[in-house]
């Protein structure tokens, strides 16, 4: 069990150490969380409290500055509030991975409140049995040679606008009429254009005229696209990359709009995720980009180190990819 919840811990330190969130407090006290599991796995099964997480913050990964107490028990507690948001943010790809690798137990962060009295919050690791059964996510036929799996970051947070789908953006009650009204003025507003431009373009009395009409009428239909073409896309082809007013500030642009069927069973959804794998030819980081001329029409893994040569497709249902660039020799 001990070698086990040391082992998770050390999983945890490999997914998570390119996320940008490991800067924030939140991701240095998992950092430190981790860290303390792996020294003192049988401590672990017990928790650590505030001033163990606190000190090793300080000591080994950014300055906290000196504090009392009180005031430690805070900050590590308003830290642990914003992992327990982060968690929801990462669980879905943390829990695929380590089904990826066949492990049958999942792990989660986990606090008991002290409830005062003197006695302290502790906060642990813990492990608990996979919620479908033992089976991996993929099978190795599935993964053959040069094949790879896709593993999905959920939604971020950062922007106001994007809160709207920070669970999913629900396609019932309110939601699904908001969504169809967006969707509604965009067509109006194209229906719009259409007609100024049959009665103006008539109106143009000089070549000149009549082209700076005409591109300025193409310029405006084009801002329209890129605010709102994904969400036309989006339900029709189930993913798509998110307009880029959706992307966060710290992404590469692969944010993606997922949506999700599930009527009849529960209403369909369009949520925003972000996925990744691992290149099968060099191990660089994999990200979904459009297929651009190539792959028109279709989007596509590109390794970050080879992004011409090492490309794969991306089914996002099935989270698998096959390599596109066929290989002479
Ligand atoms: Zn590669």
């Amino acid at each position: 069990m001990c070698e086990s919840l040391s082992n998770a811990a050390k999983q945890i330190q490999e997914i998570s150490k390119d996320w940008p969130e490991k800067r924030h407090r939140c991701g240095q006290v998992l950092e430190a969380l981790l860290q303390l599991t792996i020294d003192d796995p049988e401590k672990a099964k017990e928790g650590f409290t505030n001033i163990e997480i606190h000190e090793f913050v300080s000591g080994k990964i950014s300055a906290w500055g000196s504090s009392t107490d009180d005031e430690v028990t805070r900050k590590v507690r308003e830290a642990w509030k914003n992992l327990g948001e982060l968690w929801i943010k990462k669980e879905r790809g943390v829990v695929q991975r380590f089904k990826s690798l066949g492990l049958v137990e999942i792990p989660m962060i986990h606090k008991v409140a002290g409830g005062g009295g003197g006695i302290v919050n502790k906060y642990s690791l813990k492990l608990e049995p996979a919620k479908d059964g033992q089976k991996q996510s993929k099978t190795p036929e599935a993964l053959c040679a040069g094949n790879l799996e896709y593993f999905e970051d959920d939604v971020d947070n950062l922007r106001s606008i994007t809160k709207l789908f920070s669970s999913g953006f629900l396609l019932s009650g309110w939601k699904k009429w908001l969504f169809f009204f967006v969707i509604l003025i965009g067509m109006v507003f194209f229906i719009a254009l259409l007609l100024l431009f049959a009665i103006g373009i008539n109106q143009q009395e000089t070549v000149g005229a009549t082209l700076k009409f005409i591109s300025s009428i193409a310029i405006i239909l084009w801002a329209e696209w890129l605010l709102l073409g994904a969400f036309f896309k989006v339900v029709d082809r189930r993913v798509e990359i998110a307009p880029w007013w959706l992307q966060p500030w710290t992404s590469d642009g692969d944010w993606l709009l997922v949506f999700e069927k599930n009527k009849p069973a529960a209403p369909n959804v369009i949520k925003l995720k972000r996925y990744t794998a691992q290149c099968s030819r060099c191990g660089g980081l994999v990200r979904i980009h459009k297929g651009g001329f190539v792959y028109y029409n279709r989007l596509v893994g590109r390794c970050d180190n080879s992004p011409r040569e090492h490309v794969f497709s991306f089914d996002h249902y099935l989270r698998v990819g096959k390599e596109l660039v066929s290989r002479e020799t």
